[in-house]
Order: C-alpha cells, then sequence, then structure tokens
C-alpha cells in the first residue's frame, strides 16, 4: 500500500478539524454543562450526544473483535461510502474501481464528489478477477469498491481474488458487507491486521432490523478511522440512535434468531419460486434476497405492484436483463408472494 499521507487528499491531511463543545471537554465528571448554548430543559434531548460515540463502541468493539479507535460510525454505511471519496479522491483527478453490478451508492458519490468512476464488469457466474480490477486501476485509483454478498446479485465474491486484491493493490479497498451476517463466509473484519489497506462496511439495517435508526459501520486501521472521523459532521449519530443501537447491543441473540429464521424462509422461498411458471433461473445467494430472472420483468414488476407487492426491477443491471430482486420478508408475505404469481407465465 502506498503511504497513507499519499493516499488522502492534501488539503484533508493538514485539515484542522472543527472542534465542538462536547470535544473539548473530556474530562471529569461535571454537572453543569454551560459550554455549548444548549437549552438547559428537557433532557436529555437537550444536549448535544457524544460525537465520538464512545459507549457504542466499547460495546461494538469485542462483538466484532476490533479496537474501539478502529470504529466509524455513521449515518447509515452511506455516509461512510461518501466520506471516503472526500477523504482520498481529489475531485476532477482521482479515481476509483468498482465491480459491476453492485450496490449503486458507490457511483453516485463517485458523480456527487466528481471523481471518475470505472466499472469491471463481473463474469457470468458474477464473481470477478483480480487483475482485471487492477488493469483498470491507474496511479490516481485511489480505491476499489467490492461488496460481498453483492447487491443485486446475492453472492459471495471469492475470497483468494479479494486476497489477492488485497495484497497488490497500492490504494485502499472496501469490503462492503452490508449482507455478511447472512452469509456462513467470515467476515473480513479478520484480516484487518494483515491488510492496512482493507476498510469493512458494515450496518445496522439488514440482519439488525434497524434500517430506520440510520447506523453504518466502517472498521479499518486506526490511521484511517482517524481520518474519517476528521472530516465527519460533529454530532453525525444523534442521540436516539445511539441509545436504540446500545439497546440492540445488548439484545444481539435477537439478530442471531432472525437470521436463523430469515435463512430458513429463504431456502423455502427460492425453492417454491423455482416450480412458478414465469421463474426462469435463481442465482445463489448468501444474502437476505435473492436475484431471479423472470419470462419478463417489467409486467410481473408492474402486475405485483397491483397486488401491493413491491420487488425490485433491476432488468435495466449490467448481467441483469429480465431480472427480479426479492427481498425474503415473513412466511406470510412470502406466501402472498407465490400466491401472487402462481400458474402465471408471462410470455417473452
Ligand atoms: N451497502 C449495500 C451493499 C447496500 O445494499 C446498502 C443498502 N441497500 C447499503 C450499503 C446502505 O446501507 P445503510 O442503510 O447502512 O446506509
Amino acid at each position: 500500500m502506498k503511504p497513507l499521507k499519499e493516499l488522502t487528499r492534501p488539503n484533508i491531511w493538514t485539515l484542522k478539524p472543527y472542534s465542538s463543545a462536547r470535544d473539548e471537554y473530556n474530562g471529569a465528571e461535571a454537572s453543569i454543562f454551560l459550554d455549548a448554548n444548549e437549552n438547559p430543559y428537557n433532557t436529555p434531548n437537550n444536549r448535544y450526544p457524544d460525537p465520538l460515540q464512545r459507549e457504542l463502541k466499547r460495546l461494538i468493539a469485542p462483538v466484532k473483535k476490533v479496537l474501539p479507535e478502529q470504529i466509524f460510525l455513521g449515518n447509515g454505511s452511506d455516509e461512510a461510502i461518501d466520506l471516503l471519496f472526500r477523504a482520498f479522491c481529489r475531485p476532477g483527478t482521482d479515481n476509483v474501481v468498482a465491480i459491476d453490478p453492485t450496490y449503486g451508492m458507490y457511483q453516485v458519490c463517485a458523480e456527487v464528489n466528481d471523481v471518475e468512476y470505472r466499472k469491471v464488469q463481473l463474469d457470468e457466474d458474477f464473481q470477478f478477477k483480480s487483475d482485471k480490477l487492477l488493469a483498470a486501476s491507474d496511479d490516481n485509483t485511489k480505491l476499489v469498491f467490492l461488496c460481498s454478498p453483492n447487491n443485486p446479485t446475492g453472492n459471495n465474491l471469492c475470497q483468494e481474488e479479494i486476497l489477492a486484491l488485497l495484497q497488490d493493490f497500492q490504494g485502499l479497498v472496501i469490503i462492503d458487507e452490508a449482507y455478511a451476517d447472512f452469509s456462513d463466509v467470515p467476515s473480513y473484519l479478520n484480516k484487518l491486521e494483515d491488510y492496512p489497506n482493507l476498510i469493512v462496511l458494515q450496518t445496522f439495517s439488514k440482519a439488525w432490523g434497524c434500517a430506520a435508526i440510520r447506523l453504518g459501520m466502517a472498521f479499518a486501521s486506526k490511521e484511517i478511522i482517524g481520518i474519517m472521523n476528521r472530516i465527519k459532521y460533529p454530532y453525525n449519530v444523534n442521540l436516539l440512535t445511539q441509545q436504540e443501537a446500545i439497546r440492540m447491543m445488548e439484545k444481539h441473540y435477537q439478530v442471531q434468531e432472525w437470521v436463523k429464521s430469515l435463512l430458513n424462509e429463504r431456502s423455502r422461498l427460492v425453492k417454491e419460486f423455482r416450480k412458478l411458471p414465469c421463474c426462469e433461473q435463481v442465482y445463489p445467494t448468501d444474502a437476505n434476497f435473492f436475484l431471479t430472472r423472470v419470462t419478463d420483468a417489467k409486467r410481473i414488476y408492474d402486475y405485483l405492484v397491483e397486488k401491493g407487492i413491491i420487488v425490485r426491477n433491476r432488468t435495466n443491471v449490467t448481467l441483469c436483463h429480465n431480472c427480479l430482486r426479492i427481498t425474503v420478508g415473513t412466511r406470510p408475505e412470502n406466501d402472498a408472494l407465490l400466491e401472487a404469481l402462481k400458474g402465471k407465465k408471462w410470455e417473452k
């Protein structure tokens, strides 16, 4: 990996971050706070939250087997994705490389930040070769985006290729593990010590059932996390979110139960979906959704909308012609989907 200083935008490397009242006061117990122009009434929402979310990180660190200083928390993992562009990519000069198809926000953030986004198409098994990503990169490539299990395809990316890329790429490699709780492949968090250029993204939005609270996590070296913390908004994770996440960490056994039952439902749903006349193929999945090629994605999508059932039409996405992406719901929800499609075949 190139030295971090070389990978970071020079203005960010030298940035003197905003120092909030809560940053400056970090001493012994105090009971009178006259430092942040808050209203003394309406406890606890009158006070600014901890800008570094220390209590929450203290609970997350042992579960993820990392140090609290290796954790960035943000307003969804989408915030972490955007911050990575802002920290490392010089607008109009640098570029990033990503697999295609994948999660759409990498490209949107690239475009918002005026950073060239280079796509490398996956093969017909939705896998990539490290060499092809490296061939698409140049001296100004700061980031490579991988997503495993990938969205919208659902599959895990090949470990051998991921490790080869981590070894050979001189910039930072992001592995988005938003769906990793549903997969039996171990998280790449256990590779953080071996690869200083690795950044792992996870989220409370999927297996943890907390999409509404907007809480995403990035894990990396202390140095990389330090840069992200320097440029984030001071109070980027609000108090209600921190409190709810702490409550969830304390009942994490429930998450394991949800995952188990969703995986059972996934097997059943996929098995039944394959029997439907409109289904041409269900692709292998390691996530809480599956990608399926159907006879006519647009017509089936519209028909389901009419029935009040919303799936995701991915027909315009690379390699996904006539594909729908279907999230695993509760058993009655999945049954409603199967029932709606029973006996229906839309000819091409
Ligand atoms: N990464 C992937 C692969 C996703 O599919 C999503 C959400 N659809 C996200 C990140 C964003 O998650 P969050 O809710 O944490 O912003």
